[in-house]
């Protein structure tokens, strides 16, 4: 029996060998399929698909410089354990969200716990602004003032409450975001 196994093994080709076989039968029999006069100008099975198990790793530039066509080709085999836990473990794979819901400020799509990115990139912007308008009221360096600041916009005028306030004026109408109070 062990004779028998150890004979099979050195019939058997190994699978590249196979392979390039393979498609070098296939191409002599495209080769027979073609007219006479498109098969001229080819240059022959050599840069045929069957290089691709035979060749080098890695096509070179004088390789493409040539003419030859690589095909892409898995470098090493994935174990049977490598795909079967990769890819066909549902509990690895993304999972479907279900914690989709709609802003109640804009309409655009967020998730339930977290603030929604289109909010938070508008109150951001307004902030950079805002560092804008003091730059160029105050000019740098920033120093934070210990009192309060107030950000009034177009059409508002500075209550009785907000004197002895740092106020910064913008040249906007105020968002509706941002309350006054
Ligand atoms: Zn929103």
């Amino acid at each position: 029996m062990a004779q028998a196994l150890a004979c099979l093994r050195v019939t058997l080709p190994s699978w590249p060998a196979a392979a390039a076989r393979l498609l070098q039968n296939c191409w002599a029999r495209v080769e027979k399929a073609l007219p006479s006069d498109l098969s001229a100008g080819f240059p022959g099975p050599s840069w045929g698909p069957a290089l691709a198990g035979q060749g080098p790793a890695a096509p070179d530039a004088s390789g493409v410089a040539d003419g030859l066509v690589w095909m892409a080709a898995p470098k090493n085999r994935r174990t049977v354990e490598v795909n079967r836990c990769r890819r066909r473990n549902p509990q690895k794979m993304v999972k479907v969200k279900n914690n989709i819901d709609v802003c109640p400020e804009c309409g655009h799509l967020k998730q339930k716990h977290v603030l929604c990115g289109y909010c938070y990139k508008k109150v951001r912007e307004e902030t950079a602004q805002i560092r804008r308008q003091i730059g160029k009221q105050e000019g740098g360096p920033f120093k934070a003032p210990t009192i309060e600041t107030v950000v009034l916009y177009q059409e508002e005028v500075a209550s009785a409450e907000d004197q002895g306030k740092r106020i910064i004026e913008r040249d906007r109408k105020r968002p509706s975001w941002f309350t006054r109070d």
